[in-house]
């Protein structure tokens, strides 16, 4: 088959290396011309790592990324909101810190390495004609959906900015710290990206995207005091200059129209809450390849359905109680969870929902996990 795949982000590799290796004829179409390792830290969970073994691609990303075995989110009041481990859901298990620019680069080694042509400094505002597949991961804000797709931005995104970690003093943990849910500050461990030779912890911090022309008003000095009332000696003098992220909510369906598929936040963008975008896009290209391996386009929606409808569904449910205008939210979250943290049955669906496993409250993701193992133990 003659493929089209626009975007080289997350999911667009992806896809285009496992198409690639089936035979097919692969084009890759993005928007930005000499698209670079930019951006802060993301988490892999052990379900995007499933697919990076798939690809072979596992080992590389890391050797250059940072373990992380459990998340904590403490009140500025002292009070433990999170405090889950990896382990407790199935010993030796992890998430993964690592840098955008770690993942960009080994996707786009292996697209060259494959000999993938990339169309660098195109952007494709209209559906690509004359291919037998076309793959849109163009990202949350792709132009390009079919009617009926609803893309509401979120009031809330994020700034983000690195901080090198000589000392390893993030190492192991994604710590988040929460006054009431209008502010939180996170430091995700996200390894030794290209470029760099000092391990880099990302920081993180929540604001409504209408604050934005007031946050730059009070100038970066002011920041740096509001980030040190909540983390104390955080080397604040040491960030990079902050970029602001903001969020969308994405909701269509299905996610597959004739010979056009949407993967990735093209099709499903949420709030970074739970921390599985980037491998929900990784998990979606793997499930196309399947499905084109089979003769069965017409199945990816189906198959992709619960999986991306639970976490769609959790990021919405979930983030009004960490970043939101709605402070009235915090007490009774502050209240019950580590009382929830102490029952058995939800402690172990709060680790599941963490690991990108879950599929429904229910239900679970079995088979990724095995091939995780088996990656893991080797
Ligand atoms: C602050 C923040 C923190 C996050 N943290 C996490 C996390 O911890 N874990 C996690 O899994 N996810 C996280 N995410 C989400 C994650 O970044 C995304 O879900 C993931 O990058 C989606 O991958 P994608 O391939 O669908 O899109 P993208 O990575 O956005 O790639 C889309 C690509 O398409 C290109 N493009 C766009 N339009 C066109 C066009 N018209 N023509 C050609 N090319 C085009 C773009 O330039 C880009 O290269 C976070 C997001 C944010 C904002």
């Amino acid at each position: 088959m003659r493929v089209a795949v626009v975007g080289l982000g997350t999911g667009g590799p992806a896809a285009a290396l496992f198409l690639a290796r089936q035979g097919h004829e692969v084009e890759i179409f993005e928007r930005v011309t000499d698209p670079g390792p930019v951006g802060a830290g993301l988490l892999l969970q052990p379900t995007g790592m499933a697919v990076l073994d798939r690809l072979g691609l596992l080992e590389g990303v890391l050797a250059r990324s940072a373990r992380v075995d459990r998340l904590r989110g403490v009140t500025t009041y002292g009070r433990t909101v999170i405090d889950l481990a990896y382990s407790d859901l199935r010993p030796g298990l992890f998430g993964l810190g690592v840098h955008r620019g770690t993942l960009f680069q080994a996707l786009e080694d292996a697209v060259h390495a494959a000999g993938i042509p990339v169309r660098e400094g195109v952007s494709v505002d209209t559906l690509p004609s004359g291919y037998d597949l076309v793959v849109i991961a163009a990202g949350a804000r792709s132009t390009l959906r079919p009617p009926g797709a609803v893309v509401r931005p979120y009031p809330w995104g994020a700034l983000w900015t690195s901080i090198p970690d000589p000392t390893g003093r993030w190492d192991g943990v994604l710590s988040q710290v929460y006054r009431d849910t209008r502010q939180m500050l996170g430091f995700l461990p996200s390894g030794t990206p290209p470029g760099h030779s000092t391990p880099q912890v990302s920081l993180f911090w929540s604001i409504r995207t209408d604050a934005m022309d007031a946050w730059r008003a009070r100038g970066l000095d002011a920041w740096k005091a509001d980030i040190l009332a909540l983390a104390p000696d955080v080397p604040v003098d040491a960030m990079t200059p902050p970029t602001f992220a903001p969020y969308f909510d994405v909701r269509m369906y299905p996610y597959q129209h004739g010979n056009v598929v949407w993967i990735g936040d093209a099709a499903h963008a949420m709030s970074p809450q739970l921390g599985q975008g980037a491998n929900l896009a990784l998990i979606d290209a793997m499930t196309l390849a399947d499905c084109v391996a089979e003769g069965r386009l017409d199945e990816y929606s189906a198959r992709r359905r619960d999986h991306v409808g639970f976490y769609a569904w959790a990021s919405r449910w979930l983030t009004p109680f960490f970043q939101s205008s709605f402070p009235v939210l915090a007490p009774p979250r502050d209240l019950v969870a580590m009382p929830l943290h102490a029952w058995p049955w939800y402690r172990r669906q709060m680790l599941a929902s963490l690991a990108g496993m879950k599929t429904g409250i229910f239900s679970e993701l079995p088979p990724l996990l095995t091939v995780q193992e088996t990656a893991l133990a080797r």
